[in-house]
């Protein structure tokens, strides 16, 4: 399994669709979201189905867990996300007291993962499967799930640009209903939030032989870049995607669940840095977020003047 963690708006979806269309690689999207946006919702799949129209995740969910309309989604979607908290980190990485109902929901949750992933390779004939979940608690148990072999990506994105995405009411036509509308939160919340995750991730996962840092900034000006770094971490031998003539790429069709709208585009596309945020970012958010966040953007490699 290739993990991409860290905080959300980091271009995960960029970096999944890009190795999604590498042989041997079968990108699922938020596995996380499963449950929810899956099952309860039944929102759409990557390849325009709904998730419960959708062949791949069809075969997948039989294989896994048997007949879809027996599977008590709401139960796993409630036990994962209980399970997620940040409180329960201690426990889930050894040395405080685990109380035994923990120590059952973190097997349970294993013993789940291994059957979905296990699925999702049969079903796809991929070697290696890349989950884009992020949460680095939902990683860390990944790491301890037998017959898991787990590989990590800890992307990192410019704070300024992740605040700006946190305040734009982005509509995700992929998905109908209440969360149409992503949520927006503020600078400081914003700011506050890309620190910790950035801070907890590289914790979990530091860099080394099993895990490499990427930064979306670098992805999308030299996709084919990036891609044979984490190719080389996964010891694949394949090519990473090459582009037409006119600069675009073909991605193909991905069974993706959540991310943003770029997972639902097919044909050619265009692959640029996003850099909306130098417009869009009110001064005063931006002095506030490099005022917080300077000391990972330093480390990353961002350069604090924006001007
Ligand atoms: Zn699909």
């Amino acid at each position: 399994v290739l993990f991409i963690a860290g905080m959300g708006r980091s271009g995960s979806t960029l970096l999944d669709r890009l190795l999604g269309a590498c042989d041997g690689i079968c990108a699922v999207g938020e596995l996380r979201s499963i449950w929810r946006l899956g099952f309860i919702e039944d929102q759409y799949c990557g390849c325009g189905e709904r998730f419960s129209a959708c062949p791949f995740w069809r075969d997948v969910v039989i294989e896994a867990l048997g007949d879809p309309s027996t599977v008590d989604a709401a139960r796993l979607d409630r036990e994962q996300e209980d399970l997620l908290r940040l409180r329960n980190l201690p426990g889930i990485i050894g040395g405080a007291p685990s109380p035994a109902r923990r120590a059952v929901a973190c097997r349970a949750f294993r013993d789940l993962h291994a059957r979905l992933y296990r699925a999702i390779r049969n079903v796809s004939g991929a070697r290696v499967v890349a989950d884009s979940s992020k949460n680095p608690v939902y990683g860390l148990l990944l790491r301890g799930t037998p017959g898991i072999e787990l590989r990590t990506v800890h992307l990192v994105r410019d704070s300024r640009a992740v605040v700006a995405s946190l305040a734009r009411p982005a509509r995700d036509p992929a998905v109908e209903g209440r969360r149409a509308y992503r949520y927006q939160r503020g600078a400081a919340v914003g700011s506050v939030n890309w620190l910790a995750m950035n801070a907890l991730t590289a914790a979990i996962f530091p860099r080394g032989p099993k895990t490499v840092r990427l930064r979306y900034e670098d992805v999308a000006a030299d996709p084919r870049r990036a891609v044979r770094r984490v190719l080389r971490l996964l010891g694949e031998g394949g090519a990473p995607p090459a582009p037409r003539t006119d600069g675009t790429f073909d991605l193909g069709v991905q069974h993706t669940l959540a991310g943003n709208p770029m997972r639902m585009e097919q044909g050619p596309i265009a692959i640029r840095v996003d850099e909306r945020w130098r417009e869009e970012l009110a001064p005063g958010a931006r002095a506030l977020t490099t005022a917080l966040t300077w000391p990972l953007l330093l480390r990353y490699g961002y350069r604090l003047r924006t001007r």
